[in-house]
């Protein structure tokens, strides 16, 4: 999906307050009947309908026909919208640039700020592949399919944002965690290549054991990342350095499966480094070990300080109900 930044200018106040009644309606409406927006936005019916038109042709809502009564959607595009207009605002950010980036489950967009300094913008968009899931969520989801994905995005942009910034409050090499609104999520640029397009590196000895002491680092301070693959390990272009992206499926090193979800994130580093660089060490992290030597250290727990951060428990877990990504 195309973003337009030029978009946010041409959105007049009173479309703006319809469009937001539009997404306050959504909470408990899966189609939200123009009498609804009509009254949360406080105008008369005749103009929020040609409002709503307005933004029906920008595809920023769109017009369901239900059999008992006629309304409206929220789009992901209305939901980008906003998101976008609520980090301008507050002057996170000016500009839109290119796409870097089609995730599995996200759109990424270079934009900047004022000054025209650059950051990345991740949108998040559940939904996209994990189709089969839904499937047998359906009790849960309900008939609120697509209002249902979008506030998982949303959840997931608060869960990633929440353990960013813990790890980057804690030194941990990530990207600098900016401002979150939404499904969005503004942090830092990182001038850097994804370690699956690094075909050689001076020392991969050297790399291997970075990345490995960086996942005995995690479980020390309480977390597993969960996707720790050349594909969320980027290297910095100037000083080789590796940084580590997307913390969606975080989990601590007290939840049931963790030795499962650690022993995966060894596991793809020594896969990949066999394969790309021809390299093999008999050094490899423990779960038990790495826990038990923690025992003796000086322990802090980024776990309990995400769950203190204010992202809920039960968010965390409804996150991992559609996004089954363990062996169980
Ligand atoms: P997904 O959850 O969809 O996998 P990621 O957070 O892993 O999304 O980002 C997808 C891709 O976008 C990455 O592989 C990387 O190439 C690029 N990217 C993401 N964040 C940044 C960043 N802060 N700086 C530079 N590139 C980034
Ligand atoms: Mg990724």
């Amino acid at each position: 999906m195309k973003l337009d930044a030029t978009d946010l200018r041409y959105v007049t106040s009173d479309e703006f307050r319809v469009l937001t009644a539009v997404e306050m309606g959504s909470k408990n409406h899966e189609v939200v009947p123009t009498s609804l927006i009509a009254q949360i936005s406080g105008l008369r019916n005749g103009g929020v309908n040609k409002m709503i038109g307005e933004l029906a042709k920008r595809n920023l809502v769109s017009k369901v026909q239900n059999a008992k009564y006629d309304g409206y959607r929220l789009t992901y595009g209305g939901l980008d919208y906003l998101a976008m207009r609520a980090l301008s605002k507050r002057d996170s950010m000016y500009s839109v640039g290119n796409q870097i980036g089609v995730g599995k489950e996200s759109d990424i967009y270079m934009v900047a700020d004022a000054e025209g300094s650059e950051m990345v913008l991740k949108l998040h968009r559940l939904g996209r592949i994990s189709f089969r899931a839904i499937k047998n969520k359906r009790d849960y989801l309900g008939k609120r399919k697509s209002a249902s994905w979008m506030y998982m995005s949303r959840l997931a942009a608060q869960k990633e944002w929440a353990f960013m910034r813990v790890l980057h409050e804690h030194e941990f090499p990530v990207p600098k965690p900016i401002d979150q609104s939404r499904h969005c999520i503004l942090m830092e640029f990182i001038d850097s290549y994804p370690l699956r397009q690094v075909s050689d590196v001076p020392s991969p000895g050297r790399l291997y054991s970075t990345l490995m002491d960086l996942i005995v680092r995690f479980a020390r301070a309480g977390l597993i990342h969960g996707d720790f693959n050349e594909f969320n390990i980027l290297i910095r272009r100037d000083t080789g350095e590796p940084v580590v992206i997307d913390f969606p499926q975080m989990v601590s090193t007290s939840h049931e499966n963790a030795e499962w979800y650690f022993n995966r994130d060894v596991e793809c580093i020594r896969r990949f480094f066999r394969r790309r660089f021809r390299y093999e060490s008999a050094l490899y992290p423990r779960f038990r070990k790495t826990l038990t030597e923690t025992l003796d250290g000086d322990a802090f727990r980024l776990d309990v300080m995400v769950a203190a951060s204010g992202f809920k428990q039960k968010d965390m877990k409804t996150l991992e109900e559609v996004r089954p990504k363990c062996c169980t």
